[in-house]
């Protein structure tokens, strides 16, 4: 008896034990299935090549991290970093021993006229002169008479803030009204009721906030409706930056898909091939930034149909330029919410809405996809606290600067502006291509930014050869703030307001320096390739340029820090 029970007992424990020995099997197994269907998607999204040389750019990164371990190379490295430093700051920060400083609080507060007189002297201090036309983007109107209205905007709103709509209803009502003018310029769905469906937006900071907004709402919904715990998104290689922030954001995988060398629109059939079940969005831009091409946003949409997907179209360059191409007589292609798979869309008013810096929309088609951007805390001490945005405040004096700009302008403003500024896009790149026959053009551009490249480049250094930096360090010497591109090397030149008047001297000055490099017998290749031919071309190059980038971001930052007081007084 005793002895039947302790093997029955030994069998069910060796039963128990073979269980669980299955089960780790299984487990065992089904990692092994899952890490290989993760490559088997990451390679089918990337391709073979590019993922066998991330791979390798991974390879050696590690092995430079390694070298910086020994102390010799990490000297010399930090010695010649240091050194850039110190050149950029001398650049980008100088000392101004007569612009009023204080890097710590005053002991006793300035007078109001003393206030109002450091500001006079730090707004004097040297700059740009950008009102002459010769910068690219940064200033889209820069007329007086638009200052003026802003000036009144702020004037008037000077203590509101939207979070609390109660207490401020002029600027939530202007809130709301800024987002319903960009709904209906963008042809959003109307609403089936009034609180139902139908187009829907809120305004934000920037652009770069809209693009944010946009991936943190379709990476909740994702998890919220289909269960998604790991996101992907697609966009094109020539999408801005700011999809690549999102994905470091918000732990989205991003990847990045090549462009068409030719039309410079992202490649459909890479596209495509990218999909996958955890694909939570596509991306299209009308245009990019970089060579102002508009992607095929018809196509992008036939897939997001087709798996039932997101698709954001990037229109913050494009603002109020792209709605208005048709109006001003020019071609246009289908770019908004008339495209039946686009699901969002970023506006940038303060672009070529021409309202005052730290104003944008971003738009969804329906309040369904809205609401996933939304965060709300209902347990906090302080009450339930919900906002739209990433923002708890917000500034509503920039809000009625935006509601006054849109106004001010109108749909004949926009017409007027898109002419001028488009017209002036055109006749740039028609002056590139009729009289430079050693530059091309990128693309089409159908919008503001007009992109070109040398046909020598990086056919050697001899004379007659045109590395395209050379050229823009020249038009830096005579006055140009143009864009420099990598991949390839390029310069652009987004036109504003302030071009138009400009174009003549443009060209001028480009065949001015491109006839300077052709004639020097052994050309540079230009100090910007410092920054862009290096990070492009090598892993160490990229690892390095990384750093400088921080580095450059603590010297405009500038680290004043300890403070020391030099007060001037007028
Ligand atoms: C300017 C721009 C953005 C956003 O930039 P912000 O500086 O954050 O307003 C996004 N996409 C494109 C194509 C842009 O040109």
């Amino acid at each position: 008896m005793a002895q039947g029970s302790s093997l029955a007992l030994a069998s069910m424990l060796g039963k128990q034990y073979m269980t669980i020995q299955t089960a780790k099997t299984v487990v065992f197994w089904y990692l092994v299935l899952c890490r290989f269907v993760r490559v088997v998607r990451h390679l089918r999204a990337r391709g073979l090549i590019t993922a066998a040389r991330e791979a390798y750019l991974v390879l050696v990164r590690k092995g430079f991290a390694c070298m910086l371990l020994l102390p010799s190379v990490r000297n010399k490295v930090q010695g010649e970093l240091d050194q850039v430093t110190l050149d950029l700051a001398g650049k980008l920060a100088p000392k101004y021993p007569d612009a009023p400083t204080f890097t710590a609080l005053p002991e006793t507060g300035l007078a109001s006229n003393d206030v109002t007189a450091a500001l006079a002297k730090l707004s004097d201090l040297p700059r740009t002169e950008w009102e002459g036309g010769r910068v690219s983007g940064a200033v889209y109107h820069g007329g007086k008479d638009m200052g003026d209205i802003w000036r009144e905007a702020f004037g008037r709103f000077e203590v509101s803030n939207p979070l609390h709509a109660d207490v401020f209803p002029g600027v939530r009502k202007m809130d709301a009204e800024v987002v319903s003018m960009c709904l209906s310029l963008y042809n959003a769905p109307l609403p089936a009721s009034a609180i139902d469906d139908g187009g829907a937006g809120t305004t934000t900071s920037g652009g770069t906030e809209s693009i944010l907004m946009a991936c943190k709402a379709y990476r909740d919904r994702a998890r919220a409706e289909f269960g998604i715990t790991e996101p992907e998104m697609i966009v094109p290689k020539s999408v801005h930056a700011a999809f690549d922030k999102a994905a470091m954001y918000f732990g989205i995988k991003i990847h990045h898909i090549p462009v068409d060398r030719k039309t410079r629109k992202v490649q459909i059939a890479k596209v495509r091939r990218a999909i996958n079940v955890n694909t939570i969005l596509l991306v299209g831009s009308a245009p990019n930034f970089p060579d102002g091409a508009i992607d095929d946003i018809s196509a992008l949409s036939d897939l997001a149909v087709k798996h039932r997907i997101g698709l954001h179209v990037d229109c913050c360059l494009g603002s109020f330029l792209v709605p208005f191409l048709e109006r001003a007589g020019f071609p246009t292609v289908p770019f908004d919410f008339r495209v039946p798979g686009v699901t969002s869309i970023s506006c940038d008013t303060h672009k070529y809405g021409f309202s005052p810096k730290g104003s944008s929309c971003i738009m969804y088609r329906s309040k369904q996809i809205r609401k996933y951007q939304y965060s709300v805390t209902t347990t906090w001490p302080g009450g339930v606290y919900a906002t739209p945005s990433m923002s708890g405040s917000r500034p509503g004096a920039l809000i009625a600067g935006a509601w006054a700009s849109l106004v001010h302008m109108g749909i004949d403003g926009y017409t007027q502006s898109c002419r001028d500024i488009v017209g002036a896009a055109k006749r740039i790149a028609h002056g590139v291509k009729k009289d430079f026959p050693e530059l091309y053009v990128l693309g089409d551009p159908l919008v503001s930014v007009v992109a070109f490249g040398s046909k020598t480049e990086g056919q050697g250094n001899g004379k007659g050869c045109l590395p395209i930096y050379e050229v823009g360090d020249r038009m830096s010497k005579a006055g140009w703030h143009l864009n420099a591109l990598q991949d390839p090397p390029a310069l652009h030149i987004a036109c504003t307001r302030l071009t138009v008047t400009a174009v003549d001297d443009f060209l001028r000055d480009l065949r001015v320096a491109v006839d300077e490099v052709k004639a020097l017998e052994e050309p540079g290749k230009g100090s910007m390739v410092m920054l862009y031919g290096l990070g492009t071309g090598s892993a160490v190059g990229g690892q390095l340029i990384g750093e400088m980038a921080s580095r450059y971001m603590d010297v405009v930052c500038i680290d004043l820090y300890p403070p020391c007081i030099t007060v001037q007084h007028t």
